[in-house]
């Protein structure tokens, strides 16, 4: 968690966010901000839009309505192919789905994306990833396969490969959702010491009580917009409104 979020520059912002499939209006109407070094939960019920909230911001998904500005750029406005891939580079993402290439040693899947996309040369790209493995706690698997590691150390993996690109911000998707429980804590426990160490992240997350630790704010979702973002101590225990209480309540 950073300090005097107040006082530093705004890396993220929706506002009015509308996206629409077909028929279906899935945001309606988003109000988000992120400072640069903070971190910010979504949480809210299955189906509310956080993963849509998510792919706006990294240009994966087209909104018909509203201005997203992420470090500077109107994503929003953002035309072409190029220009949405540019903009992807910056921007780490992990989801639920490590999707680790099998085939590659643990190394080899963190430095592949330095090396292909920024052209970063391979020695600098390996001495960079295993210093991001140390982070992670796996400075001993640099030459295993992915078949050889548990879910959690998996997970971490893609943690690191998401930070080999040296991302501005970095999306997490539910990271923790398709791991067995006892390797929960190792994941949550890398990225808490990547947001004290100043990441500017997003995470939707249904792990209530890691939520309330590490977030400058938490933006409670619901039927495609947000209710409420605040920090933690106010959303949790000074919200007004029923359906934020009862949701964290049913996870305590
Ligand atoms: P959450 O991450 O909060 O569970 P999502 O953002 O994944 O919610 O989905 C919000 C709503 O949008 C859901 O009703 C979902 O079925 C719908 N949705 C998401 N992606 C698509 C898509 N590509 N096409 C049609 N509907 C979608
Ligand atoms: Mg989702």
């Amino acid at each position: 968690m950073a300090q005097d979020s107040a006082d530093r520059p705004t890396l993220v912002n929706l506002q009015d966010v509308h996206l629409s499939f077909g028929a279906v209006e899935v945001l309606k109407g988003i109000d988000l901000t992120v400072a640069k070094g903070d971190a910010v939960s979504i949480i809210g019920p299955s189906g509310s839009g956080k993963s849509t909230i998510l792919r706006c911001i990294n240009g994966l998904a087209q909104p018909q309505a509203g201005r997203i500005t992420v470090a500077g750029v109107r994503v929003d406005a953002l035309r072409s192919e190029a220009e949405r891939i540019a903009l992807r580079k910056r921007i780490g993402v992990v989801f639920q789905q490590y999707n680790l290439f099998p085939h590659l040693t643990v190394l080899q899947n963190i430095t592949l994306a330095p090396v292909r996309i920024l052209k970063v040369p391979r020695a600098e790209a390996e001495g960079h990833a295993r210093d991001l493995l140390a982070r992670v706690r796996l400075a001993d698997k640099v030459s295993a396969y992915p078949g050889e590691l548990s879910g959690g150390q998996q997970q971490r993996v893609a943690i690191a490969r998401a930070l080999a690109m040296r991302p501005e911000l970095v999306l997490f998707d539910e990271v923790t959702s398709a791991l067995d429980p006892e390797m929960v804590g190792e994941v949550l426990a890398v990225i808490r010491a990547l947001v004290r160490e100043g990441l500017t992240s997003i995470l939707v997350t249904h792990e209530m009580r890691f939520a309330e630790e590490i977030s400058d704010t938490i933006a409670f979702t619901e039927n495609g917009r947000i209710v409420a973002q605040a920090p933690p101590a106010e959303l949790f225990y000074k919200s007004g409104n029923p359906r934020i209480r009862q949701f964290i309540g049913g996870f305590q």
